[in-house]
């Protein structure tokens, strides 16, 4: 179990951090060559904007034939980039014989990837060899938007004794159709966060997006939902990177996404926007306490039918009755500005729930469950 209190943010991790509202780390995806792997770091570094350099030293590739990354050798590159440049640096780790390399040749902070994070028994071999060891580690959520496995993932880390802890948000392999290469299921980060109200948790909008078209507007919406930081892969040659080509920006592209990225305040002291807020919260308040009510009622009907079904011994799912809820109901959402698949995700709850009430019934009724 992870004590909150025990968790150290991120922006206390290093004196070049500290207090910094939203911590930029960024860099390749792959580290390529020694000159790729300067000469983007000079270039971000110049920015004025960037904390962290990221590269993938060792890449986890899904085909064999792909680019695997450098390995060792490019270890000794980023010390070079450090003796140049005031950037902390970060790789990702999958084994404990990378973790040992990196121990070796300063790595500030290491990471660990979406596709460690899903295997539990990779997750705790690194543990192993992180035990006494003093050094920052950010984990990626799994690939498979499973919430425990994350919070297992953080939670054998922190079991090693490391306090230094931070999630990144690089969104969910996607089923469904998208544009995006990940999807941002932002209530499990949301989720996380309430968990572990200390935990530092940043987005990776490269790694969602998939190609720099989204880059912008997921990092906003990571800083709109007060992230701890982002993670953004830039590359000096995109078109020629071995890895991620698609959604790579080049320095230039970095410095003006920046330029047009808002940062949000936390809070605000302001007692004119306390209380315009105190407003809108209470206008909320009493909504919600409407939404519950109706819904209450609702049920109360469906109970009524559900009997009344029953007695007559009618089947519960009239399926023409539903799909004529559920096209008139989005007519009328559509009207009022409401996304479509939002009211459609909400009728089928709010019917399964029907459903299950009914069934309850019908089941009591036939004397052949009992129901407290
Ligand atoms: C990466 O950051 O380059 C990477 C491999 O990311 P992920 O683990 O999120 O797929
Ligand atoms: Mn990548």
């Amino acid at each position: 179990m992870i004590n909150n209190s025990d968790l150290i943010p991120i922006r206390k991790w290093f004196p070049s951090l500290f207090e910094k509202q939203t911590v930029i780390i960024s860099g390749p995806c792959s580290a390529e060559s020694e000159d790729q792997l300067l000469q983007t770091a000079l270039a971000i570094n110049k920015i004025g904007k960037i904390d962290i350099l990221r590269a993938g030293i060792w890449k986890p590739r899904t085909r064999p034939d792909n680019f695997e990354g450098v390995g060792y050798k490019g270890l000794f590159w980023l010390e070079k980039v450090k003796e140049q440049t005031n950037l902390l640096t970060t790789v990702e780790v999958a084994t404990p014989a990378h973790i040992e390399k990196c121990l070796k040749h300063n790595v500030d902070i290491l990471w660990i990837g979406a596709r460690t994070t899903s295997n539990p028994f990779s997750v705790q071999e690194l543990a192993e060899a992180l035990k006494g060891v003093d050094i920052p580690v950010l984990i990626k959520n799994p690939l498979n938007p499973d919430i425990g496995l994350w919070i297992g993932a953080l939670e054998r880390i922190y079991n090693a004794g490391i306090k230094k802890i931070a999630a990144i948000h690089r969104g969910f392999y996607p089923f469904e159709e998208t544009s995006f290469r990940n999807i941002p299921k932002w209530e499990i980060p949301i989720e996380l966060k309430t968990k572990f109200h200390k935990l530092s948790i940043l987005c990776d909008p490269s790694h969602i997006s998939g190609n720099t078209e989204y880059i912008y507007e997921i990092a906003q919406r990571a800083l709109d939902l007060n992230m701890d930081g982002l993670m953004i892969e830039t590359h000096i040659n995109p078109k020629k990177a071995k890895s991620d080509a698609s959604q790579q920006l080049t320095p230039d592209e970095l410095e003006n996404l920046f330029s047009k990225l808002k940062y949000r305040k936390s809070n605000s002291e302001n007692s004119d926007f306390r209380n315009h807020l105190v407003q809108y919260r209470e206008q909320i308040d009493s909504l919600d306490a409407q939404i519950i009510e109706l819904l209450a009622q609702r049920m109360n009907i469906v109970e009524q039918i559900g009997k009344y079904k029953s007695q007559n011994n009618v089947a519960i799912l009239q399926l023409k009755r539903w799909e004529n809820i559920l096209s008139t109901r989005i007519k009328h959402g559509l009207k009022l500005n409401l996304p479509k698949q939002f009211v459609k995700k909400l009728l089928q709850l709010i019917h399964k729930e029907s459903i299950t009430k009914q069934t309850e019934i019908m089941h009591k009724m036939n004397g052949k469950l009992s129901i407290n």
